[in-house]
């Protein structure tokens, strides 16, 4: 039986003119999810996009698991294609949904015939198919407002399609549709969904992440590889820059005093990410804070990293309680690499006593002690970069 997927999509229903460009941006990332799984082809009528296998043995349960994450998708199916013919239609919707129709006691057909050449009419087509299914499973009743599944079938002009119940997608909006933007990522819980949801609302990611060797180990550089690799299921291929850190915390941790040296940090981590996101074209920041959450994102502490910043700070996390982030973390499957112990470089210099209000006009002040223009220079000029979660084979 030939199997197809059919995707509904989600938001972008809303945006009017621009729709046509989101729709395309989504058929593309569809495209690029799965293509190293063998040729599909990918098109899009009355607001349905068709995914259809054009070999045989290709593994269309993993495409369905890779389509289940991509943005912009509202809700999607399985479908089978058949002759458009009723008998033909009648017999592929009680062979297809076997599995389903047999764990279920009430269902219902619905019917569309885009193809008004079809003889039957949409009415007809569900009473047939409707009379067809009871007599093939009698323990079947028929409840038209609250079935516990919907077979659907579809008559199109290229085809007939049934289906049964649909499945949620990832909703958010296609990624690449809002831009590209540079996401500071640690190895710690926050910062990888914080990435996760700002690719839902379709932005484009490269990732930051500063390392302080040998303070900070190879194996914790490798696990933000892992959780990016996890992120890019939803994000699509992520490009990594690892920010060589080790003179700057050092030379922090000389001249400045201790409760500062996490804001001033951070600060300087936000003047090298200033340059980065300049340089690989990213429009906007992404940090994975929550206020109050530690003495470093507090509104003082947050202020003081602001005003290091030159291009918008997004903080999708801020209004968010622990738990609720670790849910989404459990839920992306993150949050199992997230919690091995590996060293960031925020926790090597960790401050006994934190400033929680720091002052600007103090920092800077302190700041000062420190010729910060090479250094950052050095660092921005020693990135390295590694591709994450580029699967696609076009
Ligand atoms: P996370 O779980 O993301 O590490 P956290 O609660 O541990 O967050 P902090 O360690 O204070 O918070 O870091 C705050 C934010 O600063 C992080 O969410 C991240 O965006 C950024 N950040 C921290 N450490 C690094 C790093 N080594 N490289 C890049 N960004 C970092
Ligand atoms: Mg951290």
């Amino acid at each position: 039986m030939k199997e197809i997927i059919l995707v509904k999509d989600g938001e972008i229903a809303l945006k009017g003119l621009n729709r046509r460009t989101f729709e395309d941006i989504l058929i593309k990332n569809i495209r690029h999810r799965i293509a190293d799984l063998g040729p599909f082809e990918i098109r899009s009528a009355q607001s349905t996009i068709y995914v259809t296998p054009l070999s045989e043995g290709i593994d269309l349960e993993e495409a369905v698991e890779r389509i289940r994450k991509v943005f912009g998708i509202a809700c999607f199916s399985r479908a089978c294609v058949t002759e458009k013919d009723m008998d033909a239609i009648n017999r592929a919707a009680a062979e297809y949904l076997a599995e389903e129709l047999e764990s279920v006691s009430t269902f219902k057909v619905e019917a569309k015939r885009s193809d008004k050449k079809f003889p039957f009419r949409s009415p007809d087509i569900c009473m047939q198919t409707g009379g067809y299914l009871l007599e093939k499973y009698p323990h079947l009743t028929v409840d038209v407002h609250h079935p516990d599944v919907v077979v659907t079938v579809e008559v199109r002009d290229f085809g007939a399609y049934v289906r049964g119940g649909v499945q949620p997608g990832a909703g958010g909006i296609p990624v690449g549709s809002s831009g590209h933007a540079a996401v500071l990522i640690s190895g710690g819980i926050d910062s990888p969904v914080a990435a996760y949801m700002m690719a839902k609302r379709g932005l484009r990611l490269t990732a930051f992440h500063f390392a302080s060797p040998p303070y900070t180990s190879e194996r914790a550089e490798q696990k933000v590889c892992e959780l990016l690799e996890k992120v890019s299921e939803y994000s699509g291929g992520i490009r990594m820059l690892t920010v060589p850190f080790t003179k700057i915390q050092e030379q922090i941790r000389e001249h400045c005093p201790e409760e500062l040296f996490t804001i001033i940090m951070r600060r300087v981590m936000v003047k090298i990410s200033n340059r980065l996101a300049q340089k690989f074209a990213c429009t906007a920041l992404i940090t994975g804070e929550s206020l109050g959450q530690v003495a470093s994102q507090t509104i003082h502490a947050i202020a003081c990293t602001d005003a290091a910043a030159e291009l918008p700070v997004f903080r999708p996390l801020i209004g968010m309680d622990k738990d609720e982030i670790i849910a989404i973390s459990r839920k992306i499957d993150t949050f199992d690499i997230s919690i091995q112990p590996y060293e960031d470089c925020c926790t090597v210099f960790t401050p006994r006593h934190p400033r929680t209000k720091p002052v600007l006009k103090f920092v800077e002040q302190a700041e000062s002690k420190v010729d910060w223009e090479p250094l950052i220079e050095e660092a921005v000029e020693n990135v390295s970069l590694t591709k994450i979660g580029y699967r696609e084979k076009l």
